[in-house]
């Protein structure tokens, strides 16, 4: 079949590798490069231990003192208040304790196996310079402090999820460099990271190229059908591409596609910022998590990478470079001896959902069409699985993974 993948992000690229893998002729067309929209600055973990989802029991009493903070994880523009509504309050609604348990359940499924997945992309790609498996250390300022996180942690363990308590001395022989702020931590032996997402993604893209797809810089506008079939897509320039059939993989930017194809989703970008320090005196060797400071940190090939914070702002305003300070202004309270005098900042548009689950698919309507966006907080995580199912479903095999949690008619 000749196939449209719709984006060339991480999720678009590994659906467009995984089918590949069937047979299809695949034709990428993408409103951006390959790598270059979210899944060019993310923090790069790939964990399998991050199933839990971002809301979390009891988290809205927070959200007060947050938004009041400068320097608090969550921002809210006060214009995009009124419209963003709806949507906070489906969020609160999926943090109770039992959607917790379904939803991390969920996503449990779609994460555990990340390396059995992207493995036989990397090796097709040779690309596996750009993966690594050296682990995730979450990391706390004492024992005490970890109890506010216990019950997700327990949560993570009881699915199956390998995590092991690390006292202060051996803390700081596996990190001399957290020495002095962290005392307890939790590292996840199995989590991985990327050394750079983007460069990831290229790798991939690059080899499916090599293996004879074809990539179309073009925002895609609209579908062409005939009866209950998908003919071609349209995009916004006017052209008109015929296929067999469309994976709409097209992160924060899905839900118009998606809604042309039968599927009412209420997609919102949870906007976040990095900050890479290109002058990183630090010899970190895991990815570190420190929830008291809302920090994801991952040294990569370009440097330290300081990622975290939401912020709901919508697609269209410019990033808010206040937000990437906040960032920097944690990653020197954490490493006070961090030099920072060269660094970059970045914000993303991150893919979300109100219940932290993705879409990935059947379209509702036609019957030759599939939907794999929404990803939110771990797309990286998640790309190469989503592929690998895409695949499954367009050959009518059965999924590997139970996909009834990431329906598109489930809102
Ligand atoms: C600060 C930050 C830190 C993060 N850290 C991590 C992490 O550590 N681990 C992790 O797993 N995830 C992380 N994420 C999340 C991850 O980056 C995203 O989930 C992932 O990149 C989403 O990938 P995607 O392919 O769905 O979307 P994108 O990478 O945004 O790609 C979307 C693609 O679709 C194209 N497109 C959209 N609409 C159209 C259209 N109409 N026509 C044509 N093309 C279209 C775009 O041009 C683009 O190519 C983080 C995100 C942020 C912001």
């Amino acid at each position: 079949m000749h196939l449209i993948v719709v984006g060339t992000g991480i999720v678009g690229t590994c659906c467009g590798a995984w089918l590949q893998r069937d047979g299809h002729r695949i034709t990428f067309v993408s409103a951006d490069a390959p790598g270059e929209a979210c899944s060019f600055g993310n923090a790069g973990s790939l964990s399998p231990s991050a199933c839990l989802p971002v809301g979390m029991p009891g988290m809205w009493k927070q959200v007060p003192h947050w938004l009041l903070r400068a320097d608090g994880p969550l921002a809210i523009r006060p214009a995009y208040l009124p419209a963003l509504l709806p949507w906070l309050w489906r969020f609160v609604r999926h943090s109770s304790r039992d959607e917790v348990v379904r939803i991390a359940t969920a996503m449990r499924g779609l994460l555990a196996p990340i390396f059995e997945a992207y493995e036989p992309l990397l090796e097709r790609a040779q690309a596996q310079r750009w993966v690594r498996r050296t682990g995730c250390l979450y990391v706390y300022s004492g024992a005490d402090a970890a109890q506010r996180w216990a019950w997700g942690m327990a949560l993570r363990r009881s699915l199956g999820v390998e995590m092991r308590d690390v006292g202060q001395d051996e803390l700081e022989a596996l990190e001399p460099d957290l020495k002095g702020r962290f005392r307890f931590g939790i590292l996840a032996p199995e989590n991985g990271s990327t050394l750079d997402p983007s460069q990831l993604v290229k790798a991939l893209h690059a080899q499916c190229e090599t293996d004879g797809a074809v990539t179309l810089r073009a925002t895609v506008q609209d579908f062409e059908n005939r009866g209950e079939r998908i003919t071609a897509v349209v995009t916004a320039d006017g052209r008109r591409i015929d296929c067999d059939g469309v994976v709409v993989a097209g992160g924060a930017w899905s839900a118009r596609l998606a809604r042309r194809l039968g599927a009412r989703v209420p997609l919102e970008s949870q906007r976040g910022y990095h900050v890479t320090v290109q002058s990183n005196n630090l010899s970190l060797r895991h990815t570190v998590m420190a929830p008291e400071y809302n920090l994801m940190v991952n040294p990569m090939a370009m440097g330290l990478r300081l990622a975290g914070t939401v912020e709901f702002a919508g697609l269209a305003p410019p990033p808010n470079p206040a937000r990437a300070a906040v960032l920097l202004d944690k990653g020197r309270e954490m490493f006070p001896h961090l030099d920072t005098r060269r660094h970059t900042h970045w914000m993303g548009h991150r893919p979300c959902l109100p219940d932290s689950l993705p879409v990935i698919g059947p379209a509702p309507g036609p019957a030759n069409a599939w939907l794999a966006f929404g990803h939110g907080h771990v797309g990286m995580c998640g790309g190469a699985t989503t592929g690998r199912e895409i695949a499954h479903l367009v050959a009518g095999r059965p999924p590997q993974v139970d996909l009834r949690p990431f329906r598109a008619d489930r809102f």
